[in-house]
């Protein structure tokens, strides 16, 4: 395993699924790790199982990111231990369930463990990293956020904000020795699914990845230092030509004038 000093990585959502595949892996390359997350049994058996084959310092914090009172110990961590060098924001959750189908305070749950607790850990991260010229943050996104028809809309909506912010943070923190990854898996075989009330049977296979197939392709992105990452997606010029559209079209959004579509005349005439 890598010896070199790599600082602590914090990962939220540590307890299952992807989360926990990264904290493995993080560790495994020489990281120590903060695991965070709710369940307090998982956390410990996994900080003893990954302190046991990798001799990495683990520490566990019992954090339920819906509570900001709660939250605002791990931004406190995050502002104060100069170790951490990675933040992976990848707690969250998701549904299927369509507007019709779903209630607004569960779908106000969502959007503040997926956006609000998102941004206030990287609000809390940043700063640290740019004093100390060095840092990461990955943040876990989604397919959805691209394509927001496939689940439910607000879950879709949480991930294209993640995916924007990290553009965004990118363009900012880039020559300040920040690196920003936005991973957006694809169906993943996590408890996500059962959790969002679809078990997993009901998708098809043959587009379901393991996580550790996600998360081993993901930090090969990010080895590669890659913004957006998108493990499942096999033809990377599909990608390449959706952002060279978006960036094409980015000096023609703001204008003193309408477009002749929108302009009276315009639409007497035709
Ligand atoms: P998962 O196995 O259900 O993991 C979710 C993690 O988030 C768990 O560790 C859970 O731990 C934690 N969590 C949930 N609510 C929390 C809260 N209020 N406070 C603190 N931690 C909380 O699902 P996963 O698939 O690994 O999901 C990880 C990320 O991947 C999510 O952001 C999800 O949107 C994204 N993603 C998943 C898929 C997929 O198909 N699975 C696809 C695209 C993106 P506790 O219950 O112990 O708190």
């Amino acid at each position: 395993m890598s010896h070199t000093n790599l600082g602590t990585a914090l990962i939220t959502g540590a307890s299952s699924g992807i989360g926990a595949i990264y904290a493995e892996r993080l560790a495994q390359r020489g990281y120590d790790v903060i695991l965070v997350a709710r369940n307090r049994a998982r956390l410990a058996t996994l900080a003893e199982s990954i302190s046991n084959t990798t001799r990495q310092s683990v520490q566990v914090m019992v954090v339920d990111l819906n509570d900001r009172v709660s939250l605002g110990e791990v931004e406190a961590t995050l502002r104060s231990d100069t170790r951490i060098s990675l933040l992976v924001n990848n707690a969250g959750v998701g549904t299927h369930k369509p507007l019709l189908g779903s209630d607004v305070e569960s779908m106000t749950r969502m959007i503040e463990l997926n956006v609000i607790a998102l941004t206030r850990l990287t609000y809390a991260a940043v700063p640290g990293f740019v004093e100390r010229g060095r840092g990461a943050v990955i943040n876990i996104s989604s397919i959805v956020s691209i394509a927001p028809e496939i689940l439910n809309g607000v879950y879709g909506g949480t991930k294209a904000f993640v995916l924007a912010f990290s553009q965004s943070l990118h363009h900012e923190l880039a020559n300040k020795g920040v690196q920003v990854q936005a991973v957006l898996p694809g169906a993943t075989a996590t408890e996500f699914w059962a959790i969002g009330g679809l078990s997993l049977e009901h998708l098809d296979a043959k587009i379901v990845m393991s996580a550790r197939e996600m998360v081993d392709a993901a930090l090969v992105g990010f080895d590669n230092l890659e913004l957006v990452t998108i493990p499942s997606l096999h033809d990377l010029s599909q990608w390449t030509a959706f952002e060279a559209a978006r960036q094409s079209m980015s000096p023609n959004l703001s204008s003193d004038q309408a477009a002749v579509r929108y302009t009276r005349t315009h639409s007497s005439v035709s």
